[in-house]
This record gives structure tokens, sequence and C-alpha cells, in this order.
């Protein structure tokens, strides 16, 4: 099996849901849908408070070239637009939308044959970004300067816990894979795979079913014909699934630093992405719903659910029959790289892939000791970085030296943190450090 230097394996938790059949959360009251929800400038909304709106109806416009439409997830009508709270601690301005229970739904029409500008052009209109945690506009991704030979497809899932890509494989493979061929015709590339962990063999299974995907296997590769995605299977390490990992390990090129996987002929989309491009081409769906995995043993019903963006945590921890008394962690995303939450009043985005309820048993409470200098953390960043210095330097003020040592380089994989024996908080050094040069800057 294919992979890249350093990394850890990380027990991954995923049998708690890798079973589970997605379920569709039924609708609820109220839904406060942000309106940043991705990478670049938040989008301006197009509703004001009173008006009535439809399912999948435009409420808020790209506002720049990087930006994304936002959607409505629900009928109902605007209450307000507030400031809340988001997962990352910050705040964003948010449409409130009170659900009025009627079921109407606002669709684009139906591409049959679409070119290539076609399909970018759709994929802007329905406000589609990396599903995969980024949130960087898909339409602007599939538009790189630098030419591309490689489109790579990340169904690694390497967050332990997470199954949302796996099941999303498992059930709607042929949409999926749908999908991918749409976005390899829209970038006009042929050469396509799809990296997928080792601990997803009926996912593997069912994409090696069906027809035109082939194993990356020598016998495999030497018949292989023009349109073929070829399914590459990687070995069971954290951070499998980050951009420059997942490169090195399917096609064996090297991202430079500071660089972006077009640099390296490739474009990079999640498994999530992939579908939602099929959705919103050949059935005109807007991106407002999304599939998610919630986890961990203090939740009383670990599920995968389709939910719809704005939906409030409290919600869909009531509906997975609440919260067991020994949670001690609340977290969105997966363990490793997901935002610890202070409480439930947070509402989904379309780059929520999954929300945990971890207890003392999964979650580390143990408060940071001195680093012993064991070297632990460096033998296994992947970005061959040395963490331990951007800790200690961010740790007594002097940004310039955390930054001198590769700071803006770390993808805050926090695969070091996972190893410090000192519970160092180096991931949280590393975001003030991109913070404070940021503001530098
Ligand atoms: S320094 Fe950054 S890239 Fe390296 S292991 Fe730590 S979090 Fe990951
Ligand atoms: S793993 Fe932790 S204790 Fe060891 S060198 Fe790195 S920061 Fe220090």
């Amino acid at each position: 099996m294919k992979t890249f230097r350093g990394g850890f394996h990380v027990p991954d938790n995923k049998a708690l849901t890798a079973e589970a059949s997605v379920e569709l959360m039924p609708v609820v009251t109220d839904y406060y849908v942000s309106l940043a929800q991705h990478i670049g400038k938040p989008a301006q909304p197009v509703v004001n408070v009173g008006d009535e709106v439809v399912e999948g109806q435009l409420i808020a416009q790209a506002s720049s070239f990087v930006s994304a439409n936002i959607h409505s997830p629900v009928c109902g009508e605007v209450v307000e637009i507030v400031k809340r709270k988001n997962a990352q601690g910050g705040v964003a301005d948010c449409v409130h939308i009170r659900s009025n229970g009627k079921q109407d739904k606002f669709t684009l029409p139906p591409l049959t044959d679409p070119t290539p500008q076609q399909i970018v052009e759709r994929i802007a209109e329905a406000g589609i970004v990396g599903m995969g945690g980024a949130g960087f506009p898909t339409a602007v991704k599939l538009q790189p300067k630098d030419a591309v030979d490689t489109l790579i497809i990340n169904a690694a899932e390497c967050e332990p816990y997470l199954n949302c890509d796996n099941r999303l494989m498992i059930e709607r493979t042929r949409e999926f894979l749908a999908g991918v061929r749409l976005i390899a015709r829209a970038i006009n590339v042929t050469n396509v795979y799809i990296g997928i962990e080792a601990n997803k063999p009926e996912a593997y299974a069912k994409l090696l079913e069906q027809d035109g995907v082939i194993p990356d296997t020598k016998d495999a590769l030497a018949n292989r014909q023009d349109n073929d995605i070829v399914v590459v299977l990687l070995k069971k390490k954290y951070p499998q699934g980050a951009e420059k990992t997942l490169i090195k390990a399917c096609v064996n090129r090297e991202v430079p630093v500071g660089g972006l996987p077009a640099a390296v002929g490739c474009i990079v989309d999640n498994v999530g992405t992939a579908y939602a491009v099929w959705d919103a081409v050949v059935n005109g769906n807007t991106l407002h719903k999304r599939l998610m995995t919630v986890s961990g043993r203090g939740i009383k019903t670990p599920k995968n659910i389709e939910v719809a963006v704005g939906t409030l945590l409290s919600a869909i921890v009531e509906l997975c029959g609440g919260l067991d008394d020994n949670a001690v962690k609340l977290v969105s995303g997966g363990p490793m790289m997901g935002f610890s939450l202070m409480d439930l009043d947070v509402c989904t985005t379309k780059t929520d892939s999954g929300f945990l309820a971890l207890t003392d048993k999964e979650a580390s409470t143990v408060l940071p000791t001195p680093c012993i200098n064991c070297g632990r953390c460096a033998s296994v960043c992947p970005m061959r970085l040395m963490p331990m210095y951007i800790d200690f330097y961010t740790t007594v003020g002097d940004t310039e030296n955390a930054v001198k040592y590769g700071a803006l380089n770390c993808f805050e994989c926090g695969t070091c943190a996972y190893v410090c024996p000192a519970k160092r908080p180096i991931v949280q050094s590393v975001r003030l450090t991109k913070q404070k040069a940021k503001e530098k800057k």
C-alpha cells in the first residue's frame, strides 16, 4: 500500500458509525445560515427580514472572485440577520430562517452533456465549496493558473471517527463517480485517481464493482483505458488525507513549500464535493445540505446523517438521543483537526463533516508540561518541520523565529501534538503565530 513519510497510526474509532446508513435529518424550526462558510470574502445577503424563501433559493451572493453563493436550507421566513459565534471561535453574520412547514424547492435547470465551462459555472452558481473542511470555492479551484494533468479525489477520510465520505461512497457510488467524471471534464483531464485508506474495505469493493474503475495494481494499470479511474489503496496512517501527503502517495509528486497542488499539475477534491457537483449538474440542486458523522462515546446513538446547512448542533444531538453524562469534550469536525466547542449553540456549515462528543477515556484533559526535547514531534511531522521550536518561540512571543522554523508551512494536522508526551499545544501555537504574522503583514 502507498503512503508518505512521517505521520502516525492513530486509533480510528470508526466502528461506532461505519455500518450506520445515512439518515435524513427531519426539518427543525430555526436555521442560522452563516454568510462566511468558505475561504474568501463572506457572501452578500440578497434577502431582507420578512422575506419568504424556499428550499434551495439563493439568499446570499458571492461577493468577490474568491467567495461562494449561499442558499436557503428550508422553506420559511427570514427572521433576522444576526451575528453568531461559529465553531472556529469567531463571529459571522447569519441569516436566521424560521421554517414554515412548506415543501417547495428551487432547483436550477438540469444540464445534459455540459461543456467544461458550463460545469464550472454551475458549480459557482450552486455555491459548491471544498467539503473536506477547507471550504475553498470549487469553481475557483477548477480554474488554476498552472496547467494541470491529474485529478485526485481525496477519499482517505483519515480523521478518526468520521464516516460520512465512507458511507457516501457505499450508498451513492454511481452518483459520486459521475461527479468525479464531471470534475475531470471541467478541468479536461483523463488521469483520475481516488485515494482511499485501507480501513474502508466495503467502499473500496463498491468502487471497483463499477465500470471504468480499476485498482492501482500492475496488471490493471497495464490494461488501463483512457477514461479509467484508478483507485489507490492507501496505508492507514494519519494525516493521509492532507492534500500534500495524498498527492505524494498517489502520484509521487511533491508540492513545493508554500505552493498549491496545481504547482505539480494536480487538483484535489473531496468525496462530498464530487457528489455535490453531480447533484448540481444533474438535478440542479444548490448546495444546502451535506452528510455528517455524529459520533464519540459521549453521544447516546452515534449516526451518519444528511443535515441541512444552518442546523443547530443542539437539534442534531437531540436527534442522536442526547449526550451521555460522561461526555467531557465537544468537537466540531474530527478529533485531530477539529475545533473544541464551548456548547451546542453553533450551526452547521457546508464544511462540517462531523460532530463528536468525547468521554474522558477518549479525550485528553491533561494540562501541558514543559517540552522534554524528545524529538517525537519532529519525527512524525509530514512537512519535516521542527514543531518543538515553533511551539517554544510562540510561547516566548518571538513570532519571527516561529515563522523561521516553518509555522506558515504547517497545515495543522495535529500529529505532533498527538504524540507529544508533554501535551504541548503545538497546533494552537502554530495558529497563534499565523495570526500574528498575518496582522504584521
Ligand atoms: S508541525 Fe504542523 S504539519 Fe507538522 S505535524 Fe505538527 S501540525 Fe502537522
Ligand atoms: S514531542 Fe513534545 S516534548 Fe517531545 S520535543 Fe516535541 S514538543 Fe517537546
